[in-house]
Order: structure tokens, then C-alpha cells, then sequence
């Protein structure tokens, strides 16, 4: 039988649907290098308010869009303050060094959650022998961690203490609108805390490509500087923002039942014997751990015979991203196939 696979690696996986497809094709465009792709700008307009930023620049991934950032925000010798788990220190290709000529000072977060104390220690004295602390980059939801989100006042409270001691504070928020509708917070709310913020288009909410870094005009002036030297300046890239903008029409309620399937996942894995650890945060990423006699290699290939798709995630973990083209009838199937998978490796 030759089933369509259930592709639960990462919710980077999304395709464009027909609708989007659409829009895609009907956007007005022209050269955004020369300010001139009428798109490109009522995307950037439309989630900048969102967030209550003054101003926005699309940008091809959200790796750019962090990068960009941080270069904006430090000088050559800065320190910047974030988790160990953190996306900007991780997966970035060691960009911070590259880019920003910057040291990071990585703190063990409460599963990726930084705390003002955390931080507050992490803040170097004015003494030649330390580099300058500078900012203070979280990140929401925390990939690393499955998905841990930030309450409000948390956020609140680091931004103060960055105000006091001088910090900025920066938020890659690659898939902030899964926090946003798990704790049912809102953009604005949450957007007044930081002066940049990075926003993902390509993951759940499905756009094929494309991030926005966010700030006030300003920095994005300088941003702007920034992208281009990374070869980040598109043309008629409205095509790519029109995706974005029915993505932000359309798409951020689906996140809500994104998370569920997840929990929904979370719960099933629990119930098979060979599972040790499972880690669900309430957003739409589930962390999961095999027992050793089995290996978590071996459950992940014996999801894929059945048209699973998972990822490993380190040496032991392996990791589960619900996302717009995972339906509930798709979770059902998948919640019942856990089942199926014991310890002889074979399916009854
Ligand atoms: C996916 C992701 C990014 C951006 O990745 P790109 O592939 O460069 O768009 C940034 N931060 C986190 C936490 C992510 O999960």
C-alpha cells in the first residue's frame, strides 16, 4: 500500500495551498531593493502594527532576520546574553562570532526560560577584561527546550531590567504565534517589550519563505544596510510576501489546533512502554526519549516503514513538529500507530 507519508519532522515542512498558491500569483510587485514592491511593504506595514513596531523588513529566513538583529544592536567586543539552547548560539552556524564579532554568555534556562536573576548575574561590570554586556536575546517558543513559551510578566520583567542596565533586548520569535495563542497573549502586548524581534512566515503559519525582522525605523534603516551586505536584497520578492500576508490572514487560528494535535501526541507516546521521557510544553512540539535497549534510531525507523516522519534531535531524543498540513484524522492514524510498536521491532 502506498500511503502519502505524515511529515512530522519540522513544521518547516509546510506547503503552499491553493489559496496561498493564488495570492502568490496575483501580487502586485516590483523592485524591492529600490523600495518599489507595493507587497513587500503591506506586509511589512501589516505585521509591524501587529506588533506595534514602528517598522519591519522581510528577509529570506529567520536565521537573517536574528543575525541582522544582533549586528545592529552591538559593536565588535559586546556580550550577548542568551540560553544554551538558544537558535542565535545553535543553529546558526557559529554567525554570531562571524557576523557580529560578538561572545555570548549562554545561561541554563528553566527549560530554555531565562529569569531576570539568571540574567541580572550574567551582567558584566564596566571593567576592561570583560567584553560589554549588550543584549539580551530570548527566544518564544524555545525549540531546544519543545516549545517552552514565556508568560507575560516574565517578559515584562526582563525588559525592565534591560532598561535599567543599558541592555537591548532582542526575541527570535520564529514561532511566536504558537505562544500566542497557547497562553493567549497578544502580539501588541507582547511586542512592546523589545526593540527588535525576529518573526518566522515559512513555519506554522506555512508561507514557503520568508521571515520579518521587526523594530523602529531606525534600526531598520540600518537593517536594511545589513541585509544587503548579506546578499539578502530581493526584487520582486511581493510574490513571496503575498504568501506571508494569507498566511497572517489565514492561518494563525489552525496554530491553536496545531498545539492540541501535539498534546494529543504527547498523551499516545506516554501510553507505549518503550518510551522514557516525553517533553510537551503545550505548544506544537513534542520531545520524546526511547529506552536505551530499544533505541529511539530504531522507533524512528519503524515510524517511517508506516509512513511517519520524526527527526532525531541530539544522540537519544527524537523530536515531533505538528504543523497547517497535519490534519486531526492524520494525528488519529499516527496516535494509534504508536501503539503498534513494540519491543520485538514488529507490528501486529
Ligand atoms: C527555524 C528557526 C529559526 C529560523 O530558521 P531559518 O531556517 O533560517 O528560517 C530561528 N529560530 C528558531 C527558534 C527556529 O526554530
Amino acid at each position: 500500500m502506498n500511503i502519502k507519508n505524515i511529515d512530522l519532522r519540522s513544521d518547516t515542512f509546510t506547503l503552499p495551498s491553493k489559496e496561498m498558491k493564488e495570492a502568490m500569483m496575483n501580487a502586485k510587485v516590483g523592485d524591492d531593493v529600490w523600495d518599489e514592491d507595493p507587497t513587500v511593504k503591506e506586509l511589512e506595514t501589516k505585521i509591524a502594527n501587529l506588533f506595534g513596531h514602528e517598522a519591519a523588513l522581510f528577509c529570506p529566513s529567520g536565521t537573517m532576520t536574528n543575525q541582522i538583529a544582533l549586528k545592529i544592536l552591538t559593536q565588535p567586543q559586546d556580550d550577548i546574553i542568551c540560553d544554551i539552547r538558544s537558535h542565535i548560539y545553535q543553529y546558526e552556524g557559529g554567525g554570531i562570532a562571524y557576523n557580529s564579532l560578538c561572545s555570548v554568555r549562554l545561561l541554563q534556562g528553566e527549560k530554555g526560560i531565562l529569569t531576570t536573576q539568571m540574567i541580572e548575574e550574567a551582567i558584566m561590570p564596566d571593567d576592561i577584561h570583560f567584553p560589554r554586556s549588550r543584549v539580551v536575546a530570548l527566544e518564544n517558543t524555545v525549540n531546544k527546550a519543545g516549545g517552552s513559551s514565556y508568560k507575560l510578566e516574565e517578559i515584562k520583567a526582563i525588559s525592565e531590567l534591560c532598561k535599567k542596565n543599558n541592555l537591548k533586548l532582542h526575541l527570535d520569535g520564529a514561532r511566536i504565534f504558537n505562544a500566542l495563542v497557547y497562553r493567549n497573549q497578544s502580539a501588541k502586548e507582547l511586542g512592546q517589550y523589545f526593540d527588535t524581534i525576529s518573526v518566522c512566515l515559512s513555519k506554522g503559519l506555512g508561507a514557503p519563505v520568508g521571515s520579518v525582522l521587526l523594530a523602529n525605523k531606525e534600526l531598520i534603516h540600518q537593517a536594511k544596510r545589513v541585509r544587503k551586505v548579506l546578499g539578502g536584497g530581493m526584487r520582486q520578492s511581493g510574490f513571496l510576501a503575498a504568501a506571508g500576508i494569507y498566511a497572517l490572514n489565514n492561518n494563525i487560528e489552525k496554530l491553536k489546533e496545531d498545539n492540541q494535535n501535539a498534546g494529543k501526541i504527547a498523551e499516545s507516546l506516554k501510553q507505549n512502554k518503550l518510551v522514557e521521557e516525553v517533553i510537551f510544553e503545550g505548544t506544537n512540539i513534542v520531545l520524546f526519549r526511547i529506552e536505551s535497549s530499544y533505541s529511539s534510531e530504531k522507533f524512528k525507523i519503524e515510524l517511517a516503514k508506516k509512513g511517519i516522519l520524526v527527526s532525531s534531535f541530539g544522540k537519544e531524543w527524537l523530536r515531533i513538529v505538528t504543523h497547517l498540513d497535519i490534519s486531526k484524522e492524520m494525528i488519529e492514524r499516527v496516535c494509534n500507530e504508536f501503539l503498534e510498536i513494540k519491543e520485538e521491532g514488529v507490528s501486529v
